[in-house]
């Protein structure tokens, strides 16, 4: 059976206001990696949208508390070992866990610059969630994403986003679907219909959820919910599992 799992970069303010609203609503989990010093103001940066917000230590510490898996992005969005222990130190102060996993913030990373930033942190992190499979970048696929982003055609989203899906234990190299601006709700879901009792792992990575995307990191409010809703009625009825990174690779054990 597929395992399901949504998965939030960065630590907007909208994280909370919608996001977390809607997983709420469907009774949904999901992986929140923040980026430590842009939630407590040390490190400054218009990278997540001019003017944009953090989460607050309240809203985080509620998440957590929810079931929320709470794990770093970096303190100053980078993948340096030295910042990862600044921003793992930080987030078991504000929230009671005892180990957290990691989200690239330079989702391009190579599995050798991820084997070196995992010996240099003695293997610390409870997992690592990358960004795309690098293959994604072959001529091929590059042009499926363009004939899936103007056309909407299923079959381009299916087969740019098949080798996007885990079907190791390597929890150190987890493969993610980036959705953008202009991904159908209706496109993710048939592509999880499709391979659903296959047993794959399917990351989902979400940056802003908000009523008018304004840039390619933010999803429709109403796109979101649509989500939401068919993985809560696929869940409920026994065809996926939804759950959060730090759950699945055993953070709760
Ligand atoms: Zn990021």
């Amino acid at each position: 059976m597929m395992i399901v799992i949504l998965s939030f970069d960065d630590g907007r303010c909208d994280t909370y206001f919608n996001s977390f609203r809607i997983i709420k609503k469907y009774n949904l989990t999901a992986s929140v990696h923040i980026t430590t010093g842009f939630i407590d103001n040390t490190f400054k940066t218009d990278e997540f949208g001019v003017g944009m917000k953090p989460l607050t230590i309240s809203e985080i510490k509620e998440m957590n508390e929810y079931g929320i898996d709470i794990s770093s992005h970096g303190d100053k969005h980078v993948m340096e070992s030295s910042d990862y222990f600044i921003s793992k130190n930080k987030i078991i102060s504000w929230v009671s866990k005892n180990s957290v996993g990691f989200s690239v913030p330079n989702s391009s990373a190579s599995k050798t610059q991820i084997d070196e930033f995992l010996k240099n942190t003695k293997y610390d992190p409870l997992y690592v969630r990358v960004g795309r499979n690098l293959k994604c970048k072959s001529f091929l696929n590059k042009a499926r994403y363009v004939v899936y982003k103007i056309l909407k055609f299923q079959l381009a989203f299916n087969k740019f986003n098949k080798i996007n899906l885990n079907t190791n234990n390597d929890k150190y190299f987890i493969k993610s679907c980036v959705i953008k601006s202009h991904t159908r709700a209706k496109s993710v879901i048939n592509f999880i219909k499709k391979y659903h009792s296959n047993d794959y792992t399917f990351v989902l990575m979400l940056h802003s959820v908000c009523d008018d995307p304004s840039n390619q990191w933010e999803w429709s409010t109403k796109n979101f919910d649509a989500l939401c809703s068919s993985l809560k009625r696929m869940s409920d009825n026994k065809e996926i599992v939804v759950t959060n990174l730090f759950d699945n690779y055993g953070g709760r054990e």
